[in-house]
C-alpha cells in the first residue's frame, strides 16, 4: 500500500545511503574481483581450510547461481558461494567468501546476535508483512489501537535491522583475521578484502537507518491523526 505525504521525504536520506552503499559494492566488486591474489587459491578451497584450521568441520560447501548471492544458512549449516566466487582466486572472491565463513563460525561458538537474530526470524517475518497493511487500514478506519499494532509489529523488523548490524560487523573482522592469520592475504590484498567487507556493510547500515526512519515515519503519522 503506498500512501504518500511530506513525511515520506523523511525516508529519503535512508534511500540515498542505501543507493550510495550499492554503487561502493559495485564499485569495490567490480575493482577487486579483476585482481587474483599472490596464493591463487580458488575461494571455495580457501573458505573450507579456514574453516578446518578453525575446528569447524559440519559446513556443507557449495554452490549458487547468481552475482553476489553468497550466505551462509546456520539451520542446515551449509555455505553457499555465487558463481563469481566459489572458483574465483580474487581479493573480493575471498573476502566475500570469508564472511560467509565468519558467520559459520559464529554459529560454531554460539555467538549471541546470530543466535537472537536466526531465533526472531519467523516471528519478524509474520509481523513486518503484517505492520504496513495494519497501521494504513487503522489510518483508514481512524482506529488508533490498530496504528499501534501496526508501529509496533514495525518495530520488530527494526529491531531486526538492528541486530543484523553486529552479526555482520563480526563477520567480517572475523573473516580478515582468519585469511590474514592464515596467509592468504597479505599487504594490498588485506587492504582491499577491508575495502569490499565494508561497502558490504554499508548496505545493511542503510537498511537500518531506513527502517528507523520508517518507524518515525509511522510514529509521525499517527501521532498528527491524534492531534
Ligand atoms: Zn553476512
Amino acid at each position: 500500500m503506498f500512501y504518500f505525504d511530506w513525511t515520506y521525504l523523511l525516508i529519503i536520506p535512508g534511500m540515498l545511503l542505501g543507493l550510495w552503499a550499492q554503487a561502493q559494492v559495485k564499485s569495490a566488486y567490480g575493482k577487486y574481483s579483476r585482481i587474483p591474489t599472490r596464493l591463487g587459491q580458488p575461494a571455495a578451497s580457501v573458505v573450507a581450510d579456514l574453516l578446518r584450521r578453525n575446528g569447524n568441520n559440519k559446513v556443507r560447501i557449495g554452490r549458487v547461481s547468481g552475482e553476489l548471492t553468497d550466505h551462509y544458512n546456520p539451520g542446515n549449516e551449509t555455505l553457499n558461494l555465487s558463481d563469481g566466487v566459489f572458483g574465483s582466486a580474487s581479493i573480493a572472491a575471498l573476502g566475500i567468501a570469508a564472511h560467509e565463513a565468519g558467520h559459520a563460525m559464529q554459529k560454531h561458538e554460539n555467538y549471541a546476535p546470530l543466535m537472537l537474530r536466526t531465533t526472531i526470524v519467523p516471528a519478524v517475518n509474520i509481523c513486518s508483512s503484517l505492520s504496513t497493511p495494519l497501521f494504513f487500514l487503522g489510518l483508514l478506519m481512524s482506529w488508533e489501537p490498530l496504528l499501534t499494532i501496526g508501529i509496533v509489529l514495525f518495530a520488530a523488523s527494526t529491531v531486526f535491522a538492528l541486530i543484523t548490524l553486529p552479526v555482520e560487523f563480526n563477520a567480517s573482522s572475523r573473516a580478515v583475521s582468519m585469511l590474514v592469520e592464515g596467509g592468504y592475504v597479505s599487504g594490498e590484498e588485506e587492504a582491499g578484502v577491508r575495502k569490499v567487507l565494508r561497502a558490504a556493510a554499508l548496505t545493511y547500515v542503510a537498511s537500518a537507518v531506513t527502517s528507523l526512519l520508517s518507524l518515525l515515519r509511522l510514529v509521525m503519522i499517527a501521532n498528527r491523526r491524534r492531534d
